[in-house]
């Protein structure tokens, strides 16, 4: 699933939290919403952890670029609670709103879940 797909299926499953991945009342941040879209919760994660096992979302950590309300560079997975939270330097966007903007952003082809996907084809070749 891409990120931005994970976003907007996890705002529909809660209200969004502000600062906080899970909020007290079954809320969630962007980030938290996208974790729970692929059936991460508080009690099994935390934020940083699923962008390491969560390969294809890997890209958000990796690529950086300019905030689209504001100068700021940051890698887009601190983009995100940039623009989820509602704090004086950030711009409480809604969660669909954020969503909209990562897949302006993310590879457009899913990434295959094959052990291996990420090898070189001479390397894929050697292993089979
Ligand atoms: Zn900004």
């Amino acid at each position: 699933m891409k990120l931005s797909e994970a976003i907007s299926l996890g705002a529909m499953m809660g209200p969004k939290a502000n600062g906080l991945l899970f909020g007290p009342k079954g809320g969630s941040c962007a980030l938290g919403s996208a974790m729970l879209a692929v059936g991460a919760s508080e009690a099994k994660w935390n934020g940083w952890t699923l962008f390491h096992t969560q390969e294809e979302w890997r890209w958000a950590k990796e690529v950086v670029l300019s905030c689209p309300l504001c100068s700021r560079k940051a890698p887009v997975v601190q983009l995100i609670p940039h623009l989820n939270n509602g704090y004086t330097d950030c711009h409480d966007q809604t969660r669909e709103w954020i969503a909209s903007w990562v897949a302006t952003v993310e590879p457009q082809e899913v990434l295959e879940t094959s052990p291996t996907a990420h090898l070189p084809v001479a390397e894929v070749a050697s292993v089979l």
